[in-house]
């Protein structure tokens, strides 16, 4: 913490279509993960009377955006687009900067969140119920999508443009207003983001954003009567309890979390391409995904070849500032999240076999919170470290027998998030379709990544409430009202109740 008397630039809240700076006294300073020496800002720890009247904002814009054509809502996303589009270089390197991801992985990010904005900017003209026959005569029935109201976006640092993105531009299109929360970690690629929207030309106090902790300006979002409903991503701890306060409160929550994703490697499969996957499945965006691969479930009877070919190519991979051009790792977000990474680096000595990394890089180039690519073998399924989600570029090989046991050992975790299996076994792979415990299952691809038009979401501990992204993601934000209307103008005769 610091106190607010430096020149450093200032992240400002976005409060009622205005840039105002926190009257906070407290400050969080962020520098790059990738060179400590590089502050990039202040994040005021804003108060929740700044949360209440962001809340106030949003509450007051509420009913003229709730009667602007959806269409029109639509044509105001759509432009946000093409900005981010057109600012693309720019918030990507904004997002590497504050996050540490690789500048083509932070542009990834930002070219899927503009097929977000696009894809949410066509649902505008899609938004509807459905007829269904009655069975009364003379009677027509059908059912209205509306909105809620006042909602808010919690959202963690790891995706700090995305899922800001596939959580208000479907709350936005759907005709609600917003009070975005975005990680203190990444706080000023999340002001960027509302600039975006505020440069697309949306009215004052439909996108408002308040930046601060957890436990001030999340709880207060949560608690505030006026906030209909709460979508978080984050972590099982903040998640859980958000959850059970949110339900005590009748508030519609929609919680995503923790990840412990495996990818399932047969005999038969092709194991260059099975090998190139995990590889980037584990260790692109320095394995902070929520989607990353952390548990490779492989037989034995190619195990020995699988894991000579996949710390061979893992060597090859170059960690650094990720600014720099042909780096593939960038550091961890933060000195935490680092030393989460290196807890459970110690743990696997203890546990199992370490193939390679294992350690934390220091020296020159590494001015930062760098950690080695880490490979252990011999993990066993029940584990701490097969267990855990690590959220670093940690990866656990678990060798099974046959494919019932490498079905067994994915599903042996209380996350289910992704998952992947690698094999031309056209049995298999329709039984580990049908029984994989995962929100999202791919065939011969990495675990990691998700298409703006295709629900994005977990099952048993990862997910509760309903999935984002997709046409779907619109069913979170909106409150379905069903309709009868009796035209035969008189009393009605039968006993339908
Ligand atoms: P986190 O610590 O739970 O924080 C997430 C957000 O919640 C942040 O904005 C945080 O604010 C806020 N928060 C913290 N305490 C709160 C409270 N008491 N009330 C309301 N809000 C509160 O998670 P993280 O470390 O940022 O993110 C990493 C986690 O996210 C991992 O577990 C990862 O798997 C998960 N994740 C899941 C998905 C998915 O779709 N399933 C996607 C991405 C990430 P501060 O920043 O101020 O602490």
């Amino acid at each position: 913490m610091a106190t607010v008397a430096t020149t450093a630039q200032i992240c400002r809240n976005f409060i009622n279509g205005k840039w105002v700076v926190s009257a906070a006294t407290r400050t969080s300073e962020r520098r790059n993960p990738a060179n400590l020496d590089e502050v990039v800002g202040l994040v005021p720890l804003s108060s929740r009377e700044e949360t209440r009247a962001a809340i106030a904002a949003a509450k007051a814009a509420f009913a003229a955006w709730r009667d602007t054509p959806a269409p029109v809502r639509g044509r105001i996303i759509a432009k946000a687009a093409l900005i981010m589009y057109q600012q693309k270089d720019e918030l990507a390197r904004i997002l590497t900067r504050e996050e540490g991801k690789t500048f083509k992985d932070a542009l990834g990010e930002v070219i899927k969140s503009v097929n977000i904005l696009d894809f949410m900017a066509g649902e505008s003209k899609r938004i509807g119920g459905e007829t269904v026959p009655s069975e009364l005569p003379k009677n027509f029935a059908y059912t209205i999508k509306q909105p809620l109201g006042v909602v808010a976006a919690i959202t963690p640092w790891n995706f700090p443009v995305s899922i800001p993105v596939w959580k208000m531009a479907p709350a936005l299109v759907a005709g609600n207003t917003v009070v975005f929360k975005p990680a203190t970690l990444t706080a000023f690629t999340g002001a960027k983001v509302a600039e975006i929207f505020e440069q697309a030309g949306i009215s004052a106090g439909v996108p408002n954003m308040v930046v601060g902790s957890g436990g001030e300006v999340g709880d207060e979002l949560l608690q505030h009567p006026d906030v209909k409903a709460v979508s978080f991503t984050g972590s099982n701890e903040v998640g859980c309890e958000l959850y059970a306060q949110g339900a005590r409160k009748m508030k519609k929550c929609q919680c995503e979390m923790g990840g412990k994703n495996p990818i399932v490697i047969l005999a038969d499969a092709d194991l260059p391409l099975a090998v190139e996957s995990t590889v980037f499945g584990a260790f692109a965006s320095t394995g902070q995904r929520c989607t990353a691969t952390s548990r490779v479930v492989v037989e034995e009877k190619v195990a020995d070849e699988f894991v000579a070919m996949l710390v061979e190519r893992t060597k090859k991979l170059k960690t650094g500032n990720g600014l720099d051009p042909g780096m593939d790792m960038g550091p961890a977000v933060d000195e935490s999240q680092m030393k989460t990474d290196l807890h459970y680096i110690e743990v696997g000595k203890k546990e199992a076999k370490l193939l390679l990394g294992g350690e934390r890089l220091t020296g020159p180039g590494y001015n930062g919170y760098y950690v080695a690519p880490t490979i252990f073998d011999h993990v066993k399924w029940d584990s701490t470290l097969a267990q855990d989600e690590v959220f670093g570029p940690v990866l656990s090989i678990i060798r099974v027998k046959d494919f019932d046991e490498a079905l067994r050992v994915a599903n042996s975790v209380r996350y289910g998030l992704s998952s992947s299996i690698y094999t031309n076994d056209a049995a298999k792979i329709f039984e580990f379709i049908d029984k994989i415990e995962t929100g999202i299952t791919h065939v011969n691809s990495p675990t990691v990544g998700g298409e703006a038009q295709l629900p994005f979401g977990g099952m048993k501990a990862t997910g509760v409430g309903l999935r984002e992204m997709g046409r779907v993601a619109i069913d979170f934000y909106t409150e379905l009202k069903t309709v009868y209307i009796d035209y035969t103008g008189r009393k009605r005769e039968s006993n339908i109740y």
